[in-house]
């Protein structure tokens, strides 16, 4: 064949990972992307010289994408400089008490007894019981499902015993801690899913694992600036790139399409990758009559994560006391998932999320200013649910109020910008199926061969990258998902793939020692002495407490 061209439907980080692949083994690669910038859910959401992360602030597993970039001739570290946190993050409980996570285990030992003594040792016997649980399901998690009968491979044998699928990531966790706060302190994880950690399969124990593991990182410029260094390589390996290009459509010869649409232009194709998000777009570009397994109804019966309500806020001053990330779970977490998972109706007590990241990194605010990243977990968007204008001015309001409760009194004086963002905005303005922010839900009947296929099962020549196929949501899946499907693909069009399997599994390719990572905590007594090659927020020297400086960016809300 001559050289085989592949049109990507999607600039997200599944999108730019299977891009750099494919061109890096010679095919002729389009990405074709609706937004008016790279990175999907993972982009840069610019305000007022503000700069956001629009979705991920976790960066966790960096492996993963440090073989991809190592793959094709690229270290990672040093394309996209990154910091590892520590603390990792703080988990504020509603029920009384706090959790400043760091990878330490001697020191969360100790924060652990201090909460509940009974439960000391529970942390290192759960790192010992997930690392063996982890090493047997790399296997799983790094192969295609095409059928059933990808269970039965033999290498996937051993893993099966860790399955469990009669238990919840809860019970799991609570035959460690008898505590329910811990339980919930190694189990809010989830989140990452957009699932409760009730209804979870056990097997999810290991995220918090891959944390204390294998590090929280922060991607100098945000988690945006990945996807940004990733598009800038993509293209300097030729891949076309072409922003504001929305795809309308295919053109199909029996179930093999042969043409990409866009409002301009159409572009023909050997092989087509799908990136968006996978229910709108199988409903909004491909004609239901050829999906035999994933039909509308099939679809819509199918189900799906929570959403998210966010506040973008650049504010006045930086909170010097407030970690670089802080989960706050509600005193009542159980009745908070209920209302988001089965009764689809708006939490009146919400755990909530903030990343306070210019205490990492001060590139994020103009001088004397610093960002505030709010998340809310809420429920999907349903028949019933509504987001006028009413009930949007209500939930700001609430969450706003809740930040009282991790000791931020003064946001609303402060604020000098603001965005919002709600499920239905996730879905209209993001082609988010039903704002559904983590793609299909994660319990065992959609997992495996029982999620869509990266090879998809209904088409021929049509292939899945990111949440919505397998292994599933969440950075380092998604990455994974684009090696899996460069795997399926590219021998299809005659190229090598050799380049992938070559870098895989060599640990951490590149990466910094521990004690070569500069880390954050600015705020963290003894830990910033450990600082070293950080800088101080440009206006932390007067920004702390209520002295808020005057900001530049003098912007009012929106
Ligand atoms: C609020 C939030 C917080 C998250 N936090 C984390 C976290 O901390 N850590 C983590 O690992 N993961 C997190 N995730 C989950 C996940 O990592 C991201 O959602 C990720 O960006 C999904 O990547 P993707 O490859 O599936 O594609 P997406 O990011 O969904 O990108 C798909 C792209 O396709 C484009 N597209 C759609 N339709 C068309 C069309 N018709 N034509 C052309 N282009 C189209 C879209 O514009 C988009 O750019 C978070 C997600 C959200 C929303």
């Amino acid at each position: 064949m001559a050289q085989p061209k592949i049109v990507i439907v999607g600039a997200g980080p599944g999108g730019l990972a299977a891009a750099m692949q494919a061109a890096h083994a010679g095919a002729d690669v389009t990405v074709l992307e609706k937004q008016p910038r790279v990175g999907g859910r993972t982009s840069t959401h610019q305000q007022s010289g503000f700069s956001f992360d629009l979705g991920p602030t976790f960066f966790l597993y960096p492996r993963v994408l440090a073989e991809i970039f190592a793959s094709v001739g690229r270290n990672l570290w040093s394309e996209v400089p990154m910091r590892r946190l520590d603390p990792q993050y703080r988990v504020s409980f509603g029920a009384g008490g706090r959790l400043d996570a760091t990878p330490d285990i001697e020191e969360m030992e100790r924060q652990i007894g201090a909460l509940c003594p009974r439960d000391v040792g529970g942390l290192t016997r759960y790192m010992r019981d997930n690392r063996q649980k982890l090493a047997k399901f790399r296997p799983i998690l790094e192969a295609a499902f095409n059928g059933p009968a990808d269970l039965a491979r033999l290498q996937f044998l051993p893993a099966l015993q860790w399955l469990r699928p009669w238990r919840s990531l809860a019970t799991e966790l609570s035959s460690y801690f008898s505590d329910p706060r811990l339980m919930i302190a190694f189990s809010f994880q989830s989140k990452y899913l957009g699932m409760s950690p009730f209804r979870c399969p056990s097997l999810f124990s290991i995220l918090s694992y891959l944390e204390y593991e294998h590090g929280v990182y922060h991607p100098l410029g945000g988690c945006g600036r990945v996807s940004q260094r990733m598009a800038e390589l993509a293209q300097d390996m030729g891949v076309d790139i072409r922003l504001n290009e929305a795809v309308t459509g295919f053109d199909f010869r029996g179930k093999r399409p042969t043409a990409v649409r866009t409002a301009d232009r159409t572009y023909a194709c050997d092989s087509l990758v799908i990136n968006a998000d996978f229910a709108q777009a199988m409903r909004s570009l491909v004609p239901n009559e050829l999906r035999r397994r994933w039909h509308d109804q099939r679809i819509a019966s199918k189900k799906f994560s929570c959403s998210t309500f966010m506040l973008y806020l650049g504010v006045r001053g930086l909170y010097r006391d407030l970690p670089h990330h802080t989960i706050h779970i509600a005193k009542d977490y159980e009745k908070n998932l209920r209302q988001i998972e089965v009764d689809f109706t708006l939490p009146d007590d919400p755990s909530f999320y903030v990343q306070n990241a210019c205490v990492t990194d001060p590139s994020l605010a103009p001088e004397g200013c610093s960002t505030l990243y709010i998340l809310v977990p809420v429920p999907h968007l349903s028949p019933g649910t509504t987001w006028d204008a009413a009930t949007r001015q209500r939930y700001r309001d609430l969450t706003l109020d809740q930040l009282k409760q991790i000791g931020l009194d003064d946001v609303r004086e402060r604020i000098v910008t603001e965005t919002m963002v709600t499920p239905a905005d996730w879905q209209s303005q993001y082609d988010v199926y039903r704002g559904a922010t983590f793609n299909l839900a994660h319990g065992l009947d959609q997992m495996l061969h029982l999620r869509p296929h990266n090879r998809f099962e209904d088409l021929e020549s049509v292939y899945l990258v990111g949440g919505g196929t397998h292994p599933g949501s969440g950075l380092p899946v998604i990455y994974e998902s684009s090696r899996i499907t460069c795997k399926e693909m590219l021998p299809r069009l005659g190229l090598d793939t050799q380049f992938i399997q070559a870098t895989q599994g060599l640990d951490h390719l590149g990466a910094p020692k521990p004690d070569e990572v500069a880390r954050s905590g600015l705020a963290f007594g003894v830990r910033n002495s450990e600082v070293g090659t950080l800088q101080t927020p440009r206006s932390a020297s007067t920004a702390s407490g209520a002295d808020a400086v005057a900001c530049s960016a003098g912007d009012s809300a929106d």
